[in-house]
């Protein structure tokens, strides 16, 4: 529950927001998406087989949020907002964890793209209904296997190519130092419907859903 804890993250909205850039696409939507509540626009969870849920299960899965996965294990710090900041724009996150921890799918979807090439550093996309989620800075590199683009980590254990499927909670990546960084954090950015939105945002809308969902009915 503490690790989801987004409070800082939001008052470092709140104060971005107060900049005179208000204007900015992404801010808004951001904005949107907080007052209209995110419960709304939860992407869906691939797995439908609903009847060979235990109860419990089933009453954790009405609270939409409830089902995604916090992005990496071993969390240490938030390091660094979304919104603008001395070089420009961020787009996304910073979550300092040690180097190597394992990094998580936030929800179901489908990898649709990885990459080595960017300040991004080796990286993986996964796309869930109208989300996308970004993961940056990852140990590993990319590699070309039958005509599709393999992201490998040999000493993770992981391989994930373009196109394939990952559940909520999957180990997609491990903590490293690739592209522009000057320490070990997953860089985490998320997109709905194509626009850049607040990643603390949707780790607050988790933390709500949790709280309700652990309430005595
Ligand atoms: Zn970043």
């Amino acid at each position: 529950m503490k690790r989801f804890s987004s409070l800082s993250l939001r008052q470092s909205w709140l104060d971005s927001s107060r900049q005179r850039k208000l204007s900015y696409g992404a801010l808004l939507l951001a904005g949107s998406l907080l007052f209209a509540g995110l419960g709304e626009v939860a992407p869906r969870t691939l797995r439908q087989s609903a009847t060979a849920l235990p109860d419990a299960q089933i009453a954790r899965a009405s609270e939409p949020w409830q089902v995604a996965s916090f992005p990496v294990e071993g969390f240490q710090a938030y390091t660094s907002p979304f919104g603008y900041r001395g070089s420009g724009f961020h787009y996304g996150i910073d979550i300092a964890s040690p180097e190597g921890s394992y990094i998580r799918s936030w929800w179901d979807g489908q990898v649709v793209e990885v990459s080595d090439d960017s300040a991004c550093g080796t990286s993986v996309v996964v796309e869930s209904g109208d989300w996308t989620h970004v993961y940056c800075h990852m140990q590993g590199y990319v590699t070309t296997d039958g005509g599709r683009r393999v992201f490998v980590d040999s000493g993770g254990g992981l391989q994930l190519a373009e196109g394939q499927a990952v559940t909520t909670g999957d180990r997609i990546g491990r903590v490293g130092m690739t592209g522009r960084t000057t320490g070990p954090h997953l860089h985490w950015g998320m997109r709905y419907q194509g626009e850049w939105v607040d990643p603390g945002l949707v780790l607050q809308a988790m933390a709500d859903g949790q709280r309700r969902a652990s309430l005595p009915q």
